[in-house]
């Protein structure tokens, strides 16, 4: 039988997609299309990556259904507008895929929404696998991770990569190296608390620890 498929494992959102523009326009225009008081970026900015509803619910939790579907709504027409991946992490995927590893997304967003999306950017072809949180727990649930690396068949996940506290300890409980990035949403302070196996400010002690691997 062929080895598992060396795998890495990503977060999307405050990761590999500088996207929280988009994403925190959309959630205001949620309310201002019905007529509420509209929260700061600053308030919606801390809790991005918490599931819609859940976000929507901090706020105003009599009309969370109600705006998700909004922002669904609006989100689809304008989640591209100003959101583009991170300097240097396209060219980081292609290192990484030269060198032999398969490279899976596991986002909070749904899966329909995230392949629009990555396929929007350009980047479907820099990657081997997206899925999206559908029905099921979310991180700092594992299941996520599971599922990618489920979808990609025989795969062995190395390291899960992320800007949030969530995305460190969902990696831990599905047993992968985490590493922390801290241009996201969550600062290198908070990110600490979740004692990642790296907290750095860019990508390449990640090059560092994933080498070419041999031809098989
Ligand atoms: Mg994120």
């Amino acid at each position: 039988m062929t080895p598992p498929h060396k795998t890495i494992v990503f977060d999307l959102d405050g990761t590999l997609v500088d996207s929280l523009p988009d994403i925190i326009a959309s959630f205001q225009y949620g309310f201002v299309s019905m007529g509420l008081p509209a929260p700061t970026d600053e308030e919606v900015r801390p809790l991005i990556g918490h599931p819609l509803e859940a976000m929507y619910a901090h706020f105003v939790p009599a009309h969370a259904a109600s705006l998700c579907v909004i922002y669904r709504e609006h989100y689809a027409r304008n989640f591209v507008n100003r959101s583009r991946p991170y300097p240097g992490v396209v060219e980081l995927l292609r290192t990484l895929r030269e060198r032999g590893y398969k490279l899976a997304i596991a986002t909070t967003k749904r899966t329909d929404m995230a392949r629009r999306f990555v396929e929007a950017l350009g980047m479907m072809p820099a990657v081997d696998y997206v899925q999206g949180t559908d029905g099921f727990p979310h991180k700092p649930a594992p299941d996520v991770i599971h599922r990618a690396l489920g979808g990609l068949g025989r795969a062995e996940g190395l390291w899960m990569v992320g800007d949030t506290t969530h995305d460190i300890q969902a990696g831990r409980a599905a047993g992968l190296r985490t590493y922390a990035v801290t241009w996201g949403n969550h600062d290198a302070e908070l990110l600490a608390t979740a004692t990642p196996d790296e907290l750095q400010p860019d990508l390449g002690r990640l090059l560092e620890h994933l080498p070419p691997l041999p031809r098989s």
